[in-house]
């Protein structure tokens, strides 16, 4: 089997793999809404929340759009600081918002300070921060950024994408105050794609009453009508809920602190290898991610050369993203990746350079 230490897809286990095969149920009925049910109840614990979690077949970029439509009727700030965050400002432009940016260099994080100005100056319904900007390896200080909206524009609503670290890194959603927070499952969640999970707040559910055109598909005062009965308007995707009924039961008998203390533990493995290697990551030491790592290529390798060397080892990395694309590679180390693979990854990357 090979390994795939690229952001997404993940590696899936085979158990879990395996769990989408079970024959299908009518998704009105009894068996299926109780399953629903309890997916639901247990993802309450990845997401640190007593609200709500819809569960909805679509990737993460569909929630992005949901949280636009649903939550903003005019003026929305985004938070730019890498391709992913500068995806949500185009989510936002292209459904016809008002969307203005804080925009930092790509390996830099968004700053309070940043923040408190830009909200001083003009009043916006809501605020879209990525946790963990996948394409440079920046994880935003969230907390502090929850703290400045609440202090200077307290209703303002706060929309996080997690897709890159929800069930790697601990987001406690309701202590932090986070309205929306969203999250796919082919990443830290270690599930196949097309399931998306993204939990709102009854304050932000309250806004949506108030907002125009929210579309259909992605209307979470309709999908909350259902959600309610434990079920959904339209058909959900099934195979994928039963893989996550099984994964959040290997996920909690982990334990949530044992899975965030070991993503660290692999991140900081590989910086610090990197760094030995006269390689630095692209983030500011404060700012670098749990659950991959950008690092800028300095010793200018040949990132597909190497993946072809990987490759024969049964092992894969990633690209740069975007911008950056030829001037950084990221090794993700998220869901189901263990220490003894990072180990045997750092190993074939030792003899790569031996023999480049
Ligand atoms: C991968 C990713 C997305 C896009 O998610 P899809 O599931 O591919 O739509 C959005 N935000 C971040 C931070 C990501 O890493």
């Amino acid at each position: 089997m090979t390994h795939m230490f690229v952001p997404g897809p993940v590696d899936v286990a085979p158990e879990v793999l395996a769990a989408q095969a079970k024959p299908m149920l009518p998704h009105r009925s009894k068996d299926f809404e109780a399953i629903f049910r309890s997916t639901e109840e247990r993802a309450k614990k990845l997401f640190y929340t007593e609200y709500r979690v819809f569960q909805a077949a679509s990737s993460g970029s569909g929630m992005q759009e949901a949280g636009i439509r649903n939550f903003v009727q005019k003026d929305v700030l985004s938070c730019v600081n890498g391709a992913f965050a500068q995806r949500w400002n185009d989510v936002a432009v292209a459904n016809g918002k008002n969307a203005d940016k804080i925009e930092v260099e790509f390996g830099e994080a968004i700053t309070p300070d940043m923040l408190r100005d830009a909200l001083k100056k003009k009043h916006y319904e809501a605020v879209t921060i990525v946790h963990n900007e996948t394409s440079t390896g920046v994880e935003n200080p969230l907390a502090d950024l929850c703290k400045v909206v609440q202090e200077v524009s307290p209703d303002t609503l706060i929309l996080v994408d997690a897709v890159s670290s929800l069930g790697g890194v601990k987001i406690e959603m309701d202590k932090l105050g986070v309205d929306f927070l969203l999250t796919s499952s082919q990443k830290c969640l270690a599930l196949p794609p097309g399931l998306a999970l993204a939990a709102a707040s009854d304050r932000a559910m309250k806004k949506a009453e108030s907002v125009e055109n929210r579309g259909w598909y992605f209307d979470l005062l309709l999908m909350e009508k259902h959600r309610i009965k434990d079920s959904t308007p339209m058909t959900p995707v099934m195979p994928l809920i039963f893989a996550l009924d099984l994964q959040l039961d290997c996920i909690l008998a982990e334990g949530l602190d044992a899975r965030f203390a070991r993503h660290q533990a692999m991140s900081k493995k590989v910086q610090d290898w990197a760094i030995a290697h006269g390689m630095e990551p692209l983030a500011k030491p404060e700012y670098r991610s749990k659950t991959v790592v950008t690092v800028k290529n300095e010793l200018k390798w040949d990132i597909s050369a190497l993946n072809k060397f990987l490759q024969a080892r049964g092992m894969r990395i990633a690209n740069g993203y975007g911008k950056i694309k030829d001037l950084t590679y990221r090794v993700a180390t998220m869901g189901e990746t263990s220490m003894a693979d990072i180990d045997a990854l750092l190993e074939a990357m030792e003899d790569f350079m031996k023999q480049a």
